[in-house]
């Protein structure tokens, strides 16, 4: 039976989306609405094909889910509300609680919120999501996805911190791992693309405002970068990655920040923008560097090396790498970057083709390249979309 399934990713101020006719795959609409809550919200549509753009006053994400079904009704895309059987969630945290996508209830919800001191930049407007589509399609199903769920399958001692057991059993303090859907989805894409053979070992590079990277033997994730939280690992466009755990009693004691001060330093003033005063942004970052500016060749410099350390470290957890992945913002569209990063991985049998890598191309390895390399686009709706169907068996 063919269903209409949209994928839902909601942010502090946006709502990004995707219909699916499923189980084809088919995308019927797709668009985003940001800057909700201002006059001037962005309204970007693609409808039977075409795009449309309009600055519109849009007040709440209830009437911004108003906006997109009303698009999708004028269209003739659906021809009532109830055409939409299921509506995918991206739900930032999943905690213990769920290693696999789940139908939302009201007990789902509480979870979701309750998880939201791991997450709270994104679990809160995640369920901000859930419920105002509840109350715009009461018919269908909501399921929540997870970005942590694809990381269940870590072993033990790559989840686990060196904190005195207790805090891992009473408090759940352990590594989770984010950006689930999107490793999956191109480790998964990879396989179909090159052959079974080159997918044993594999290490996905998830390079956004986010960035995250994942060891993954036979389809399983074996190790993340990512954490407890999603601030751990790499250099990102606004938070630290790992640093020093000490660094933050010092900083509350030296300048007199309480927890939520910390927070907002490591979350949202530090990474590229920190180090190079410039912005989050890398394309920014790269341009000041390219005019000569110390800092922002600094952060380019930093991102670069703790992305060569992880491959490092991933290969030996790996035991050798068949194929190597980019994708996100960065990861598609930086043939610098991805240059800068391979230039020192010779030594794993990595090399690639410079013109490939120039054209965003899908394989970039040269000929004598001994591990594969690849710049694929991530898709993390489709893997809502899919669990969708399988998790409320539509
Ligand atoms: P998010 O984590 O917010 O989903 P994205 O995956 O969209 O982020 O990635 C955003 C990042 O991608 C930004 O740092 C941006 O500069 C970078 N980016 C996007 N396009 C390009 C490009 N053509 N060249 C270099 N960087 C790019």
């Amino acid at each position: 039976m063919s269903n209409k399934v949209l994928a839902i990713n909601s942010g502090s101020s946006s709502l990004k989306f995707k219909l699916f006719e499923m189980p084809a795959e088919t995308v019927l609409s797709n668009g985003q609405i940001q800057r909700i809550g201002f006059d001037d919200a962005i309204v970007e549509f693609v409808l039977n094909g075409k795009a449309s753009k309009t600055i519109e006053p849009i007040a709440d994400h209830g009437q911004a889910i108003k906006k997109l079904l009303e698009m999708l009704l004028n269209s003739g895309i659906i021809k009532s509300k109830d055409d939409i059987k299921g509506v995918g969630h991206r739900v930032s945290h999943g905690g213990s609680a769920y290693d696999q996508s789940v139908v939302v209830n009201d007990q789902v919800k509480q979870k979701i919120d309750e998880l939201s001191v791991l997450s709270p930049l994104h679990n809160p407007v995640n369920l901000k999501g859930i419920v105002e589509f509840e109350k715009a399609l009461p018919h269908a199903v909501q399921v929540a996805v997870f970005d942590t769920s694809f990381h269940k399958t870590m072993p033990e001692e790559a989840y686990m911190y060196a904190l005195p057991y207790d805090y891992y059993e009473k408090d759940g303090i352990r590594r989770f791992g984010f950006h689930g859907p999107s490793h999956e989805y191109v480790s998964e894409k990879a396989k179909e693309l090159f052959g079974e053979e080159v997918s044993h070992k594999v290490i996905t590079c998830h390079l956004g405002n986010g960035s995250s990277l994942c060891a993954i033997k036979d389809g399983k994730s074996i190790d993340t970068s990512m954490g407890f939280t999603p601030l751990a690992g790499l250099v990102m466009g606004s938070r630290t990655g790992d640093i020093d755990p000490e660094i933050i009693p010092f900083i509350e004691e030296t300048r007199g920040l309480d927890s939520e001060g910390v927070r907002q330093l490591l979350n949202k003033q530090s990474g590229l923008l920190g180090i190079s005063g410039v912005s989050n942004d890398l394309r920014e970052v790269q341009k000041a560097a390219d005019s000569g500016n110390h800092r922002a060749q600094l952060a380019v410099k930093m991102f670069v090396h703790q992305i060569q350390h992880y491959i490092g470290a991933y290969t030996a957890d790996l035991d050798g790498l068949d194929t190597l992945i980019f994708t996100a913002g960065i990861g598609e569209h930086s043939s610098s970057i991805r240059q800068l990063v391979c230039e020192k991985l010779g030594y794993l049998g990595v090399s690639i083709d410079d013109t490939k890598n120039q054209n965003n191309e899908v394989s970039i390895e040269s000929q004598d390249s001994r591990v594969k390399v690849a710049v694929i686009p991530t898709d993390e709706e489709i893997v809502i979309a899919r669990d969708v169907v399988k998790t409320a068996g539509l």
